[in-house]
């Protein structure tokens, strides 16, 4: 079935909802989710989006866009942070008139706590002073993300967004620098759908899901990545990935910074507050890269603690809360802990290691979600990206907590209005491929037919379990070698996967299959490019290259798909504006 829309947007998160409420009511927006909306991954998210309101405490912009280019480790492109961080306040405020019910202060503001990496100088005006942490994070208790996603849901069904939920996208249809739709097989029935546009956005969040223990939804296969790349487009920065300090142990399941905010401490086996040694000024409010690192070390000196099964974590201390803070501000986090772990966080500490959170890099594009054509200025028509799935790139080489939710609504709104412009300026339809839809009808064929081979599920665990030993928070290039070759051996398996499920409706087992693939692809992205980077930088740390190497690595990463199929890097430049980069002490 073929289906003609002036916009599709793929990603029923906050970036595609955003960028969906803007193009609505004006001209036909059609957004396209493998889960209901509501269960995009935005939804689980926990502690705040920040804005420099200074409801509590003065702030300013300029402030929030300094940390975020400090914490980015001087990768952040800072045109597009000053963007990001000026227009904030400005972007919380239209959400919360959009109905986002947000936490107060007892005036009736939008409430505000601390997060990592979020400060302000000791002296106003000299930058270079020393700083201290400051309530930027507005919040809706621990479930922010989950206020913006409802937010956002009732306000494109208002402005007559048609959503087509459940449809799982496999192919962007894309030729000679111009982008024409997507292809979709419906999980109901498998029927494949072929979506004709004159504008596509992809907003398909995060990867977490290539690593064992991640805080990421089951539906963070980095489907978008690969969508991209595939059709021939390049990918910016896939090296760094977030790994967030307090995973639940073993589970992975998220333990928001804003416990820390709130005022929780991380402690070692002997009761220590092992922070104020790693960042003596902010402490436990160090970015994420600092205190995961951190906790690696910890554990390696022998002060992790040892868990029943031999891998070791530490503590996470709240006991010293107020238990009206507990019961008002953290509820969620604090029931995860007693749920998933049988801890009584009021009463004990709760056993924390890093999880794999967040991708700073992705599909590259300019300030109003353009996508990037190549790693010069090049950029391709009618082809859009925005949120987790995009680089803008604001987070560089590791992103501040609370700065996801805001770009969500700032380049998911600004992408959003681009597209307006683009079919105000008389944008066509672009023809559709010949033969749209058969290469995934042939693919789906293929999987299904197959009556022996390899079952995705080993497979699966065994991507995940390498890239935690040999592409995780350290890395070094015996071990990303090791990862890249037994990756490959996993991409050979994978050209045999069988499933057991042969039907048509809600297909599963084939759905997950080709979410393999694209996990095993982008697996190899991000391997491909850490053993490029020669240097330690944000989340990317190499312990043969402990430092981190201006003057070459002073860059972003473009990959793009070479003939033979192996990726092809190249460079761009980082913008700097006022900030010359500096060695990172908190
Ligand atoms: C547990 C957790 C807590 C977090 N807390 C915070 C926080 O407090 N503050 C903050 O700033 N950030 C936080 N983050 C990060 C932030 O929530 C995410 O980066 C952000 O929500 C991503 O939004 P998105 O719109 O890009 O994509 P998502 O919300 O991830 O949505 C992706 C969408 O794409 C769709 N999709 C993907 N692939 C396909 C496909 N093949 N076909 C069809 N549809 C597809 C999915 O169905 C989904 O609708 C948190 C993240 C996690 C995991």
């Amino acid at each position: 079935m073929t289906h003609q829309f002036d916009v599709i947007i793929v990603g029923a998160g906050g970036a595609g909802l955003r960028a969906a409420v803007e193009i609505g009511g004006q001209y036909s927006c059609a957004v396209l989710t493998k889960v209901h909306p509501l269960r995009s991954h935005t939804g689980a998210a926990q502690g705040g989006v920040c804005a420099a309101l200074g409801n509590l405490e003065e702030d300013n912009p300029e402030w929030h866009a300094f940390d975020t280019i400090k914490g980015s480790d001087y990768l952040g492109d800072q045109d597009a942070i000053e963007v990001m961080c000026n227009d904030a306040p400005r972007a919380v405020i239209e959400l919360e008139h959009m109905g986002m019910p947000f936490s107060r202060t007892a005036e009736g503001k939008i409430a505000q706590r601390q997060f990592g990496g979020h400060t302000r100088p000791l002296d106003r005006d000299d930058p270079d002073s020393k700083r201290v942490a400051v309530q930027r994070a507005c919040y809706s208790a621990d479930r922010t993300g989950q206020a913006m996603l409802n937010t956002l849901y009732e306000n494109s069904l208002k402005n007559n967004v048609r959503f087509f939920s459940e449809f799982f996208v496999t192919e962007l249809l894309y030729a000679d620098g111009v982008a024409s739709g997507v292809v979709a097989i419906e999980i109901l029935t498998g029927e494949i759908h072929v979506f004709h546009a004159k504008a596509v956005m992809f907003a398909t969040g995060g990867d977490g899901r290539i690593w064992r223990i991640t805080s990421n939804a089951h539906v963070g296969t980095g489907d978008g990545f690969m969508l991209a790349y595939n059709a021939g487009l390049p990918l910016e920065d896939m090296e760094f990935m977030q790994f967030h300090p307090t995973g639940l142990w073993k589970l992975g399941i998220l333990v928001s910074e804003a416990a820390r905010g709130e005022g929780g401490i991380l402690r070692n086996k002997d009761g220590e507050r092992f922070m104020e040694r790693y960042a003596p000024t902010v402490k436990d409010l160090a970015p994420r890269d600092m205190v995961s690192r951190a906790i690696i070390q910890e554990i390696r000196e022998g002060r992790g603690i040892k868990g029943s099964d031999g891998t070791e974590y530490v503590l996470l201390d709240l006991t010293h809360l107020d238990i009206k803070i507990i019961t008002e501000k953290i509820p969620e986090i604090v029931g995860f802990a007693r749920t998933y772990l049988g801890v009584e966080p009021t009463k004990e500490g709760v056993p924390v290691q890093p999880t794999a959170h967040y991708v700073m890099g992705g599909i590259p594009t300019d300030v109003d979600g353009r996508v990037r054509l190549d790693h010069k200025d090049g950029i391709v028509k009618g082809f859009y990206a925005a949120g987790e799935c995009a680089c803008v790139s604001v987070h560089g080489a590791n992103r501040l907590g609370t700065n996801s939710l805001l770009d969500l609504i700032v380049f998911g709104r600004r992408g959003g209005k681009a597209i307006v412009e683009f079919l105000k300026s008389g944008a066509e339809f672009a023809p559709l491929p010949p033969n749209a839809g058969e290469a995934t009808k042939s693919k789906t064929v293929e999987i299904k037919s197959r009556t022996s081979g390899n079952k995705p599920a080993p497979l699966r665990t065994e991507m995940q379990q390498l890239m935690m030993d040999d592409c995780g928070i350290f890395r070094d290039a015996k071990g990303l070698q090791s990862a890249l070759d037994r990756i490959g051996e996993l991409r050979e398996k994978y050209k045999t996967v069988v499933i057991d499920d042969k039907g048509n409706q809600f297909n599963t087992d084939l759905l997950e299959a080709i979410e393999l693939g694209n996990l095993l692809d982008t697996a190899q992205l991000v391997v491909t490019c850490a053993l490029n980077r020669t240097e330690t930088r944000g989340g990317h740390a190499r312990e043969d290259f402990p430092d981190r190497d201006d003057h070459n690595w002073l860059k972003h990463t473009f990959a793009s798909k070479n003939g033979d199929g192996n990726p092809r890097l190249e460079y761009r430049p980082v913008a700097i504006t006022k900030y010359q980069p500096k060695k990172r002490v908190y």
